[in-house]
């Protein structure tokens, strides 16, 4: 069992895994902080969307999913964040 990167609370697996359901790919492994540490969004990801995870310290849905964030980086190399800038049509 693995404490909570941001509580220090023991990571209850089973409970984060359902919320980790909607993102596509990750696991509470990725993650290291508990059930009550992330919020997910389903359908938010405006790359693929899919849910997106909204870090704690943050009050914005971010756009992106932890997957495509790090997608970006790696085509990019450079990190855009959780959220786009892309000016509104
Ligand atoms: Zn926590
Ligand atoms: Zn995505």
């Amino acid at each position: 069992m693995k404490p909570c990167h941001s509580c220090q609370a023991v990571i209850d697996e089973y409970i984060l895994d359902k919320q980790l359901e909607s993102l596509r790919d990750l696991t509470v492994d990725d993650f290291n902080i508990c059930a009550d540490c992330a919020t997910i969004v389903a359908d938010a990801c405006v790359e693929c969307g899919g849910g997106v995870y909204v870090p704690q310290n943050k009050s914005d849905t971010p756009d992106y999913c932890p997957a495509c964030r790090s997608d970006l980086i790696d085509r990019t190399g450079h990190d855009p964040g959780w959220n786009c800038d892309i000016a509104s049509p």
